[in-house]
């Protein structure tokens, strides 16, 4: 026997969702079924916001609010150094830490072995576009200690080897396999505070 269309249909949307099976989602579905009607219109107008009240910065590609977004546009920032991140969370991270004045670019993604020859998901090109701004002397490598995220610096390193930009990456002390969206602020700005040259 089958729920009701309306249950059914709910419980397999929330299915789709990564990390939930569909007895999670059936679990999902009966708590919001008892929930209040004006707490699930909050929170189906919050959903529906992602798509309609976001936006990605053109020049640091981050997930915003604004294009360009508030950090690109705010003159109290120090423009000569350009943080890169893979990802949005990665920079709120940072951003956190509160000990990182600079700018940033988000790659939109890591290397890894199985897709090395397709980068067409990463920001590479918008990278090189932000890096044409004479201001900026030190590039800082901020990606997740793991495989893909030394995949991604080694292949950065490389790609502007011939600029005239230092390059850096985070201290190792970052435990390996973390993710920087997990670390905690101090051992953030630790990491920030004694990063290594590479270039
Ligand atoms: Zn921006």
């Amino acid at each position: 026997m089958k729920y009701p269309p309306a249950l059914q249909m709910a419980i397999d949307r929330l299915s789709r969702l990564p990390t939930v099976g569909p007895k999670t989602a059936e679990r999902f579905a009966f708590y919001l079924l008892r929930r209040p009607a004006n707490e699930i219109q909050d929170l189906a107008t919050a959903l529906l916001d992602l798509h309609q009240n976001l936006t990605h910065c053109q020049r640091c590609c981050a997930i915003a609010a604004a294009n360009p977004c508030s950090l690109c546009t705010d003159a109290t920032r120090n423009t000569a150094l350009l943080c890169v991140v893979a990802e949005t969370k990665d920079m709120i991270a940072l951003e956190n830490s509160g000990q990182y004045q600079g700018r940033y670019h988000i790659l939109n993604g890591t290397i890894s072995a199985i897709q090395a020859d397709n980068l067409d998901h990463l920001t590479i090109k918008q990278l090189l576009q932000q890096l044409r701004r004479p201001e900026i002397k030190e590039l800082i490598l901020a990606f997740n200690p793991d495989v893909e995220g030394e995949t991604t610096a080694l292949y950065l390193a490389k790609l502007l080897s011939t600029s005239n930009i230092s390059i850096t990456r985070l201290a190792r002390g970052l435990p390996a396999g973390a993710s920087l969206d997990y670390a905690d602020p101090m051992t953030l700005s630790h990491a920030l505070h004694n990063r290594s040259r590479i270039k």
